[in-house]
């Protein structure tokens, strides 16, 4: 919970000017952004990064002697050294660079393809966004191993009693969300990492919407494997990282061939580069590498833990007022959550609240989230989801609870 003295040194309106984004009109109404777990918006100096890599040092890296070349070769490189400080990773080459959570987990997937047989037990859990479970469904088709999943309660939180019956000696691997995408729930990692860890089962965690609100620490959880989008924290699409603790990374095979990931090439035979090398065939996404960097300066000089407290009150204050309106259901009502808030009305359609809000310059997700089984669980075809980032407002949530009101009467 935030204090009265930090909730005072957090300026939104400050922090606000640094987002142009948030000055626009949406069909004649001020922009009330509130689908910032799919995206998040982009501040100015992130946006002067790309601007500046464009305008003065374009060029590819790693292999020119020229100025420009070293230029953004280095700042790239800084950039690797920003996200290891950040997850406190031990070594700059445990980061690798990816196109996102989406590609880190596909790789991760892909190597372990060499490492199961028949008959080894993967586990993954019911709070799943598909990122998570397609890959691991592939692998088990792929390889023979069993996927076994760990099931929630009505909360929205994951049993962690069943998880503890599901782990044997053939579990090889575990992968479950920091914070689940469609409630929020934040998931208890660290006894699920420890626990992993008794039956030598290596972790995955997807870190896709933990990483803008909480600033874990690879070393302290002890995780195996941790991903990320820079997208969903203020840096731009088509960017992301793969943590991977060295002895893992080491035993993975290439996931992709091609330039950059080699040592030599003869028609005989190849050998790879040394990590992270290895796992970034091809020209990476140089701008936008640099570009998350600087995303996740402007975040730490901000603060996660005033972020964290600031959205938590926003949190609150939205959940309380939202059920205040007859026939509010709200999913995922776990005490440790980020803010997000999926909800129905009285049987309404997600996607008509949606629409009507959109109508009012509002932004929510509407549907299954990319998580289907959730929405199963709950037996409904979707939810409408408000997402909450550090610089929406108390304002903004007032705007949107009226809009919900007045799409609730237009529907009934
Ligand atoms: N995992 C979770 C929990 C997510 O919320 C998302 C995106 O919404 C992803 C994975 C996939 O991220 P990306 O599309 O950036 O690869």
């Amino acid at each position: 919970m935030s204090t009265a003295t930090e909730a005072l040194e957090y300026n939104v309106e400050k922090i606000r000017e640094d987002f142009p984004i948030l000055k626009r009109e949406v069909n004649g109404y001020p922009l009330v952004y509130f689908d910032n777990a799919a995206t998040s918006q982009t501040p100015q100096q992130v946006i002067d990064t790309i601007v500046e890599y464009y305008s003065n040092y374009n060029a590819n890296i790693h292999r020119g002697v020229h100025a420009l070349s070293q230029e953004a070769t280095d700042k790239y490189e800084q950039a690797r050294h920003i996200i290891q400080k950040h997850f406190n990773a031990e070594k700059a080459h445990e980061i690798i660079f990816t196109s996102g959570t989406t590609h880190g987990i596909n790789l991760v997937a892909n190597g372990f393809a060499s490492l199961l047989k028949k008959g080894d037990e993967i586990i993954v859990s019911a709070l799943e966004h598909h990122s998570n479970i397609v890959p691991w469904q592939i692998l088990a088709e792929k390889t023979g191993a069993i996927l076994k999943v760990i099931p929630m309660n009505q909360e929205g939180e994951l049993i962690y009693p069943a998880f503890e019956e599901l782990l044997s000696e053939n579990t090889k691997l575990v992968f479950v969300n920091h914070v689940s995408n469609a409630l929020g729930t934040v998931n208890p990692i660290e006894k699920i990492i420890a626990k992993a860890h008794e039956y030598d089962a290596a972790v995955l965690i997807d870190g896709a919407q933990a990483a803008p609100h909480i600033k874990a620490d690879v070393q302290a959880l002890d995780v195996d494997f941790y991903v990320v989008s820079a997208h969903k924290m203020c840096g731009p699409t088509g960017i992301g990282m793969l943590y991977g603790k060295e002895k893992w990374l080491n035993k993975l095979p290439p996931y992709q061939g091609g330039g950059e990931m080699i040592a030599t090439v003869t028609f005989e035979k190849t050998t790879y580069a040394d990590l992270p090398h290895k796992f970034e065939a091809g020209t990476p996404n140089i701008c936008g590498g640099i570009a998350f960097g600087a995303a996740l300066d402007y975040m730490n000089a901000l603060g996660f833990e005033k972020i964290a407290a600031y959205e938590e009150e926003l949190l609150h204050y939205a959940t309380k007022k939202l059920l205040e309106i007859d026939g509010m259901e709200i999913y995922g009502v776990s005490k440790e959550k980020t803010a997000v808030i999926s909800f129905n009305i009285n049987g309404m359609h997600p996607y008509d609240i949606g629409t009507i809000l959109d109508k009012l310059g509002i932004a929510v997700r509407t549907g299954h989230h990319c998580a289907q089984p959730i929405m199963d669980f709950y037996k409904i075809p979707g939810t409408v989801r408000a997402s909450f980032s550090f610089y929406n407002t108390k304002e903004e949530i007032d705007a949107f609870i009226k809009a919900v009101i007045k799409a609730k009467t237009m529907l009934s």
